[in-house]
């Protein structure tokens, strides 16, 4: 999409360890009239896919999803990050490795808010390794329901989790996919990552 792109050309920071910042427009301060605009593309490739909810992470997915639950006009879930280990009872829990943090920690979903009937829609901010995404698809598949696929604002894609996450069959629609963030300067790929 090109708009995100060239406001991570823009407004993008890349920081060591191979870490895009875009605390300008969408982790900190966020540009709604972007986030519309992503919403309605994420719409465009779901639109037949008969979402019944979305699903995302606390907390920098939160805003995307909420106003492009908004264009498909069906409730938000984000999956709780927990520090207790010993959830009992009526969540779905997954253990995630954290990219940006280092460590891992569990997110639960209550089993009152997805049920074998949804047709779920992913959506989260970045895509590195897939760690996030796998949780979230895994709550999914525990709950019975049925996961549409995943949009995501932000694939880095020479970190591969896309490429895992694809070739075990989940649909992956990134916004923008970048190829190399290597000396500073943030490319992207043109049909020729995969
Ligand atoms: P993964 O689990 O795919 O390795 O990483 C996805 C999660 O890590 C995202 O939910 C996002 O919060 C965070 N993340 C991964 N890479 C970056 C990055 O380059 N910049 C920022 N701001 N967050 C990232």
């Amino acid at each position: 999409m090109r708009l995100l792109e060239e406001r991570i050309l823009r407004d993008g920071k890349v920081r060591d360890g191979n870490v895009l910042k875009v605390d300008n427009f969408l982790n900190h301060q966020m540009d709604i009239v972007l986030f519309g605009e992503m919403a309605k593309e994420f719409h465009r490739l779901f639109q037949t896919d008969n979402v019944t909810k979305i699903l995302t992470i606390e907390a920098s997915g939160i805003g995307i999803a909420c106003i492009t639950a908004q264009v498909f006009s069906c409730p938000v879930i984000f999956a709780k990050k927990s520090k207790t280990k010993n959830i009992a009872g009526d969540v779905y829990t997954s253990s995630v490795e954290s990219f940006t943090h280092g460590g891992t920690y569990d997110i639960i979903v209550s089993k009152e808010y997805l049920k074998p009937e949804d047709r779920v829609l992913i959506i989260d901010d970045f895509l590195a390794k897939g760690a996030a995404l796998g949780g979230l698809s895994s709550l999914v598949s525990d709950a019975g329901a049925t996961l549409v696929g995943a949009g995501i604002a932000i694939e880095k894609a020479f970190q591969h989790g896309g490429d895992s996450l694809r070739s075990r069959g989940m649909r992956i629609e990134s916004l923008a996919r970048i190829k190399s963030m290597e000396n500073g300067k943030v490319q992207f790929c043109d049909d020729d990552c995969d």
